[in-house]
């Protein structure tokens, strides 16, 4: 592809903890391109984290706000392929000039160019070109340049040359933040506690959450039911629930109930017998050892108590290790169920 998707932008991309200086730099880049110490800007991270969307949120806001400037936008792929036309139809001069004559190149997905040396050689020239005009230059990766096999030396060497910010896997927060954006986006309300079930059971990356949600909200029209936990666990369990290895919330209550043969129930509930009280305060523990919900949420998990509850489990716990051996033993049992 060789166009500037308007879909894409700064507008509804999340910033978060896991994306903040990849959508800093690449802010910056975009209201000043080609003025700013950050060309090239490299930005590299897994599949579906947000390289494609950041890149041409940039090459959007360029398009939008600078009128003369000519913003390109095209995959690694395409331009290997344009390239090798170019080669096949005589036409290499054409090739390279359409690309000179740019303002701002944003090239995704860099780590196709791998092993195709002619192509690396004209990317090579048009790398040089540009960037002695002070055109900038915005490249994705889904690697950081030092693991980019295949790839030559002295161009590896440019890309270092601006800035190379990462993408991470979204955190908690931002899952959230992503989830009730693109059900705002959808027109749809679904409840906080299906947000969070949500959040907390896809933590791949963004494209596995959209698609999580495109499933439940089609899930729902078609059985005409309401969106609600029980709808997302049935969801997700034909989607992801196979290859998440993730331990969650409901894994180490139903792993804690069936150890000490007591009910799921019974440890949401307000029970304060001893028998319920001791699992009750273990499952808390490992909720807050494996995942990473905040005390809130775990309270919330655990029929709805506050944080200073959790926190007092969790404090109890570690004071019982501290003078009983068997509960350092009784959690090491069960840490292994969760491998
Ligand atoms: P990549 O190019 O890294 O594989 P994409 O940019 O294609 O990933 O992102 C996958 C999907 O997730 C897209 O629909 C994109 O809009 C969305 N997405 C990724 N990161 C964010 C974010 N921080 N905020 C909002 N949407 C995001
Ligand atoms: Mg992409």
């Amino acid at each position: 592809d060789t166009y500037l998707n308007p879909n894409y932008s700064f507008d509804n991309f999340i910033e978060g903890d896991c994306n903040r200086l990849a959508r800093s730099a690449g802010f910056a880049v975009a209201q000043r391109p080609g003025l700013t110490s950050f060309n090239p800007l490299m930005m590299y991270g897994g599949v579906g984290l947000g390289k494609t969307h950041l890149v041409q949120a940039i090459g959007n806001y360029i398009m939008n706000h600078f009128q003369n400037k000519l913003v390109l936008y095209v995959s690694s792929e395409k331009f290997t392929n344009q390239f090798i036309n170019s080669i096949k139809n005589n036409t290499l001069q054409d090739f390279t000039d359409f690309y000179m004559k740019v303002d701002v190149l944003a090239i995704d997905d860099v780590q196709f160019l791998s092993g195709k040396e002619k192509t690396q050689d004209t990317f090579f020239h048009i790398f040089n070109h540009l960037h002695q005009l002070g055109k900038q230059i915005i490249m994705t990766s889904d690697r950081p340049p030092r693991e980019l096999q295949g790839l030559q030396d002295r161009l590896l060497s440019r890309f270092k040359w601006g800035l190379t910010a990462d993408l991470q896997a979204p955190d908690f927060e931002t899952r959230i933040a992503i989830i009730q954006k693109k059900i705002q986006s959808e027109g749809i309300l679904i409840d906080y506690d299906v947000i969070e079930y949500i959040a907390h059971s896809v933590n791949s990356n963004v494209r596995e959450l959209e698609g999580v949600i495109v499933s439940l909200m089609a899930q729902a029209s078609l059985t005409r039911r309401e969106i609600d936990v029980e709808l997302a666990k049935n969801t997700l369990r034909n989607i992801v629930m196979n290859e998440s290895k993730e331990v969650t919330i409901d894994t180490i209550q139903e792993v804690i109930a069936d150890y000490f043969q007591v009910t799921i129930a019974d440890l949401k509930s307000k029970s304060r017998k001893k028998e319920i009280v001791y699992p009750r305060q273990i499952a808390m523990f490992l909720a807050k050892e494996y995942t990473d919900l905040p005390l809130k949420s775990i309270g919330y998990h655990f029929g709805g108590r506050d944080h200073s509850t959790v926190i007092h489990s969790i404090q109890s716990i570690n004071l019982l290790m501290d003078e009983t051996p068997d509960v350092d033993e009784t959690l090491q049992k069960l840490r292994s169920y969760f491998k």
